[in-house]
């Protein structure tokens, strides 16, 4: 792998205002995302992942390379989904047909999905994921945790770590989380999903 890189956002800075601002950007991609990057990369030396991907450190590694991997892994992720707001957004064809059938409705999907990212306690993530025989499931991870540690294939997630949100919606947590619906794009779920 040699040196890992920040990702690039793959959309401008100010994009996804004002679901989520150009300062919380900055910050959370800029900054927080970085700095997993900067530390996992002074951990790589002499510590046997040096040519090892990311998914292979985030299931094999402990300690803090485990939890920076991770966080680069969710990070990427969930920078990677986002696209500029919409206000009529849902998921199409095989995806959307899996998410009726596995939860009723989007609309229930959506629901169960925020209340998860709500009642998460504490620093973590929420993640629509699909098990080995493709049936999509609700987890709530804790701090750098990623569904791929319980053999899952992560497809979304929310950020629930207050430096995701903190700067434009303060304790608001729950109107973050139903903000975010504008801005999934679904394509790239639903590419993840394939
Ligand atoms: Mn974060």
């Amino acid at each position: 792998m040699g040196k890992l890189e920040l990702m690039a956002l793959p959309y401008a800075i100010d994009a996804l205002e004002p679901v989520i601002s150009k300062q919380t950007l900055e910050f959370h991609h800029g900054k927080h995302l970085a700095g997993y990057v900067n530390n996992l990369n002074g951990m790589l030396p002499g510590s046997g992942f040096e040519d090892a991907a990311l998914e292979e450190i985030a299931l094999k590694a402990q300690g803090g390379m485990l939890n920076n991997a991770g966080q680069i892994l969710n990070h990427n992720l969930y920078f990677g989904q986002f696209s500029a707001p919409k206000a009529e957004n849902a998921p199409t064809g095989k995806l959307a047909e899996a998410i009726v059938h596995d939860f009723g409705s989007f609309e229930a999907f959506k629901e169960a999905f925020q209340k998860s990212g709500t009642t998460l306690f504490g620093s973590g993530w929420v993640w629509l994921s699909a098990d080995k025989d493709g049936k999509l499931v609700i987890t709530q991870e804790t701090n750098a945790a990623n569904p791929i540690q319980k053999g899952l294939k992560p497809l979304l997630t929310f950020d629930v770590w207050e430096h995701a949100y903190y700067l434009d919606y303060q304790n608001r947590r729950p109107e973050h989380l139903a903000a975010l619906w504008q801005i999934i794009d679904w394509n790239v779920i639903e590419q993840r999903y394939q």
